[in-house]
């Protein structure tokens, strides 16, 4: 039988296994299990040709017990109500798991958004904007970017939010670019927090030498080659949507990157193999991160991966199924609700700032992230120590943990 890889029934899932390992009350249970709200709209775009088009957009917020939601934007033909509800529920562990006092959110068009032109865009991004404007705002909802969403749309979002309230509040997206009162750091937060991982995953502490594969090479999977290769690892493999390349000497993510802005493609990158998606998650390596989109690590393939170590830069990537395969082949996971939580861990930084009209320097903003980060892993570590569970099953008691005790405390009104 073909695997359930619905997001949200494996959200659920989760839920419910930390809810049992946790002893949670039976309210506690049924409130986390469904977002607080969520908002379907039709959003009609005027095209360059002339036509008309009407796409789907998303908002949905989980719960807000431990501060305002926050949560990113993905432009995606395959964006549904329960892929946004997944990542709704998926953001709310991650930052209870990282420490910062924000709920979980999540937004999304169904657009393939590389087929539109770049004024077709903008009226798509402020058209959706306008018409989830009643429930974001910089103490309500913030958002931020995510696949095929970058700092542009977030400046569209403010703008057009701004001209509504008549004044400019930067504090409503995070993302932004730095001129318009964006954080140093956050265009690679997520990928730093990636490697900060990744380096305390392995024995040594040190990626010097360790041969990493990357799946997707785009803001998080370029930037955490790039920041892997500085740090003297050797990047043997990456790829994207339309497939991977590789090579056993290593490859240098620089010229990786120019190639694909030339061509579109990583793929028939000069002197190296060009491979399948599959092949990649099937080299032998030291470190796969996947860093593309949901359910790329499945019970079909999990069999024959021969990395290592996991850490997961994406959400979602591995089901349910290719887990359990996973943890009978020992192959260590470090999850994505802790993996990947750099990027919200600096946009609560760029948020801060924005609310204190501050902006704090490269080195401030990397000492505090790598401080936060270093902290959240040792806490879901050991925690999985003491549980004897894995990190994802730490992660989960851990997050869904903090904010249970917010709902607990907060009770239940009226
Ligand atoms: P992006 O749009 O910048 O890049 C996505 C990359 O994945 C592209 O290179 C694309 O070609 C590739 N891709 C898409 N489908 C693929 C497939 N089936 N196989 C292989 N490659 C494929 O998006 P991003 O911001 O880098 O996000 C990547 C993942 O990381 C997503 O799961 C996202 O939710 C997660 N994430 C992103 C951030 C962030 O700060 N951007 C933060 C946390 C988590």
């Amino acid at each position: 039988m073909s695997e359930n890889i619905n997001p949200y029934e494996i959200a659920l899932q989760q839920l419910k296994i930390a809810t049992e390992r946790l002893g949670l009350d039976q309210w506690i249970y049924e409130v986390l299990k469904h977002p607080k709200r969520s908002i379907v709209v039709s959003i009609p775009v005027k095209m360059d040709n002339g036509e008309t088009r009407v796409f789907m957009g998303y908002r949905v917020q989980h719960i807000d017990a431990l501060g305002p939601f926050k949560g990113g934007i993905r432009y995606h033909p395959k964006v549904d109500l329960d892929e946004v509800k997944a990542l709704a529920m998926w953001m709310t562990w991650k930052c209870a798991v990282a420490g910062i006092p924000y709920g979980g959110a999540k937004g999304g068009i169904a657009v393939d958004a590389n087929k539109l032109s770049m004024a077709e865009l903008e009226r798509l991004t402020r058209r959706y904007t306008s018409m989830i404007m009643d429930i974001i705002g910089p103490y309500r909802d913030v958002p931020a970017p995510d696949v095929n969403t970058d700092a542009q749309i977030m400046a569209w979002i403010l703008d057009t939010y701004s001209q509504f309230k008549g004044y400019l509040v930067p504090e409503v997206v995070t993302g932004k670019p730095v001129y318009l009162g964006g954080s140093e750091v956050r265009s690679e937060a997520t990928a730093m927090g990636v490697f900060y991982c990744t380096r305390e995953a392995l024995e040594d502490k040190s990626v010097k030498g360790k041969r990493i594969v990357i799946q997707g090479f785009g803001k998080v999977g370029w930037n955490a080659a790039r920041i892997l290769y500085d740090h003297g690892a050797k990047v043997i493999g990456v790829s994207d949507s339309k497939g991977g390349i590789m090579s056993q000497e290593g490859l240098n993510p620089y010229k990786v990157y120019e190639h694909k802005a030339k061509t579109g493609s990583v793929i028939n990158f000069p002197g190296v193999k060009t491979i399948t998606n599959e092949e990649l998650l099937e080299l032998e390596c030291d470190v796969l991160i996947p860093a593309a989109i949901e359910n790329t690590i499945t019970k079909e393939n999990a069999g024959n991966i021969k990395a290592r170590i996991i850490v997961e830069g994406a959400n979602g990537p591995t089901t349910p199924q290719a887990d359990k395969i996973l943890i009978e082949k020992g192959v260590k996971v470090v999850p994505d609700i802790l993996a990947n939580t750099g990027g919200v861990t600096v946009s609560y930084f760029e948020w801060v700032q924005n609310l204190h009209r501050e902006h704090w320097t490269r080195e401030e903003v990397l000492r505090k992230l790598e401080t936060m980060m270093v902290r959240a892993f040792y806490n879901v570590k050991n925690l999985a120590e003491k549980n004897e569970v894995t990190m994802r099953e730490a992660a989960l008691m851990l997050g869904v943990g903090r904010v249970a005790e917010a709902l607990k405390t907060l009770g239940l009104w009226p």
